[in-house]
């Protein structure tokens, strides 16, 4: 679905991306990891046309997205920061993003926005809001438009308990539907229910693609950040 070609990216003398390729398919749910500045969000910006590479190039459903825009509107993103007009209410905010988007033939849906129950909050404006619920409202808004691709940068960074859980349930609920998801976490306990397969990233370069029974078996451990922890240890 989305494969990445031996892509090169460098910003001055530093390699963000350094000749990765990779393949994601569709109903995988795969964790991007990799220590801070390893080029998670670099890799994520690639896919979305938001960064253009050096070298290389990425195709989505088999297209180079350099010759095919319209792919963009097949993913969801939730960034790790949601920036937005500061006087806009979040009723405003989602009435703009539908006119934008011009959804045709595309059931929306507002299973997020029920319920994290942001009608109630409809009137609130962006600049007023806590963290945690300007990160539910670019949750809703990454889901909204039933995207086949969703790429969340942190998703639950800030969720209270109950909203972090009402997240991943969605996200397992949508990698059921044979949607691809790609999620960057710090914290890999969380990562543990969702995730089929592993991304792990260092210094740009790709160290390893694997499927989590693949790791699980390789290291003898179950829970991912143990199974993580193992693979870099033996690295050295
Ligand atoms: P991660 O998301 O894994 O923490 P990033 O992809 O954000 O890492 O960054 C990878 C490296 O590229 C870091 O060293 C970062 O400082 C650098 N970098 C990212 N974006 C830019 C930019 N626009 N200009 C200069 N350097 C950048
Ligand atoms: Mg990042």
């Amino acid at each position: 679905m989305i494969i990445a070609n031996n892509i090169n990216k460098k910003f001055g003398r530093l390699k963000a991306l350094d000749n990765v390729s990779v393949s994601c398919n569709k109903g995988e749910c795969i964790a991007l990891i990799g220590p801070n500045g390893s080029g998670k969000t670099t890799f994520i910006k690639a896919i979305l046309g938001m960064v253009l590479c050096d070298s290389g190039f990425i195709t989505f459903n088999g297209k180079n997205i350099l010759h095919d825009w319209e792919y963009r509107s097949k993913i969801g993103y939730m960034p790790q920061i949601g920036r937005y007009p500061d006087n806009m209410s979040i009723g405003q905010l989602m009435v703009m993003m539908k006119d934008i988007r011009k959804p045709k033939n595309i059931q929306l849906d507002e299973e997020l926005v029920n319920k994290f129950e942001l009608d109630k909050l409809y009137d609130k404006r962006m600049r007023t809001l806590s963290g945690g619920t300007r990160q539910k409202v670019s949750a809703s808004l990454a889901f909204l438009f039933n995207p086949e691709v969703l790429i969340l940068d942190e998703p639950t960074a800030g969720l209270d308990p109950v909203a972090a859980e009402i997240l991943k349930e969605k996200i397992i609920a949508e990698k059921a539907k044979g949607k691809l998801v790609l999620i960057t976490s710090h914290i890999l306990s969380e990562l543990d229910d969702l995730v089929s397969q592993v991304i792990y990233l260092q210094d740009g370069k790709l160290i390893f693609h694997k499927k989590i029974e693949a790791l699980r078996e390789d290291t003898g451990q179950e829970k991912l950040s143990k199974a993580i922890a193992t693979v870099m240890l033996k690295g050295r």
